[in-house]
């Protein structure tokens, strides 16, 4: 029987995620995008993008070969996370309080992408340095078109393509679009206390501010910031020269933590993203969506990859399991991939846009009852371990 051939377009960490399963799991898969193995950095240099990742997508990169090529000096396991209210709302999430060792593992992006490079290399899935540029409906399939002219008609065509998918604006996908006003920026800092592995997060009112653990370097210890904050203020200080950008952290961070990791320094030079919560419907016949082209959430929770990483997992079962006469592209098929993805990816966005609003809302009643429920949340052993399973995507 002729081998069910699939393309994945997009070459991120859920593309190649998607097109390693698929491939390990039997299926013909071409991968179609740019080709850029990130550099291994020297000992005391970091990726400026890092992710938190739970232990369900840890498994699925280990599952894939991936995990075990990422250097373990690298990888920064998250012990424990404590989160601030904007008054006395404190909530303290410790592995042991759920009989486990990490909630989360702290990764550097281009390390996980040079794994998963490493890995769909030696799975020998061909990679295509092309772009996508349209989409025809031909008979029950696709046709995809390329920049370079070239047509291709998968069985499957698979958008992995990032936030602004081309695919899921040719295959006519439906998708809802909330803009937060809010940029997430990423920064890794000098800390003068040791961050003992844990992660720490404070809610001002009007933005969150995140600190990721790192790695010690010889310059001394290190964390992540992810600091959500309204467009307008994040602009003026991505805008400003280093020596203003230093000054202008040091005047809110100490404020905001109180201290808790010391006097806080950029190391790196800040970087912005702008927050969006979308949904999509994930399929149309012939094509199914993965990661940020699937959905986008609030980065608050460090969950936007996770749940990418959840689709490929739900899609590689859903395709290994389907009936032998159904074709990989039906819409049938999809659609039981769509159901299956679709309470873990409105309970996320729902979760996230939630705390997003109740922390951001100037009522007084609400702001007492949010940080009296933090607090009430940090009395109930249950309840600490429902939100620490949360974390590590049980
Ligand atoms: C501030 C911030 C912090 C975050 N922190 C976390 C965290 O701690 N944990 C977590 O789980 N998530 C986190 N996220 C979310 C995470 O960044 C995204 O969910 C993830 O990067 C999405 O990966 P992806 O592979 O789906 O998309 P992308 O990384 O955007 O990849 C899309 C790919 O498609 C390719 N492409 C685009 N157009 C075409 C085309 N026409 N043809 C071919 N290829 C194309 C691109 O080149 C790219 O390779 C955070 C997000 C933000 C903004």
């Amino acid at each position: 029987m002729k081998q069910a051939s699939v393309l994945v377009c997009g070459t991120g960490i859920a593309g190649l995620a998607c097109a390693l399963g698929l491939s390990r799991a039997g299926l013909s898969v071409d991968l179609l995008g740019p080709r850029q193995m990130p550099p291994v950095r020297p000992a005391d240099d970091y990726h400026p993008r890092v992710y938190a990742i739970s232990d369900t997508s840890r498994a699925l990169l280990d599952r894939l070969g991936a995990w075990r090529l990422i250097h373990a000096h690298r990888i920064t396991p998250v012990e424990a996370m404590e989160i601030h209210g904007d008054a006395n709302g404190f909530l303290d999430l410790s592995a042991w309080q759920d009989a486990r060792d990490t909630l989360a593992w702290i990764v550097e992006s281009g390390e996980i992408e040079r794994a998963l490079q490493q890995a769909v290399q030696v799975m020998g899935v061909a990679w295509h340095e092309d772009q996508f540029t349209g989409l025809e409906t031909k008979g029950q399939g696709v046709c995809v078109m390329t920049a370079s002219g070239r047509c291709w008609q998968p069985d499957l065509l698979i958008g992995a393509d990032g936030a602004r998918s081309p695919v899921r604006q040719a295959a006519q996908i439906h998708h809802d679009y909330t803009p937060y006003g809010d940029m997430g920026v990423v920064a890794h800092l000098d800390i003068e206390r040791p961050h003992q592995n844990r992660a720490c997060q404070w809610f001002t009112g009007d933005s969150v501010f995140a600190l990721l653990p790192l790695p010690d370097t010889a310059d001394g210890p290190q964390a992540s910031l992810v600091w959500s904050m309204p467009e307008n203020r994040a602009r003026r200080w991505l805008a400003m020269d280093a020596e203003a950008q230093q000054a202008y952290l040091f005047a809110h961070a100490l404020a905001i933590t109180g201290g808790r990791l010391g006097r806080l320094r950029l190391r790196t030079r800040p970087q912005g993203f702008p927050l969006t919560l979308e949904r999509t419907a994930m399929v149309a016949p012939g094509v199914a969506l993965v990661g940020d082209a699937a959905h986008r959430v609030h980065p608050l929770a460090g969950q936007g990859l996770n749940l990418g990483l959840g689709d490929v997992q739900t899609l590689i079962q859903v395709l290994s399991d389907r009936e032998p006469h159904r074709a990989i592209g039906d819409l049938q098929v999809l659609a039981r991939y769509r159901r299956r993805r679709a309470e873990p990816v409105w309970a996320m966005g729902a979760v996230t846009h939630g705390l997003h609003r109740l922390f951001g809302t100037q009522c007084a009643s609400l702001a007492w009852a949010r940080n009296q429920g933090m607090q009430l949340a940090d009395r109930l052993p249950f309840l600490k371990r429902q939100l620490i399973r949360a974390a590590a995507g049980d």
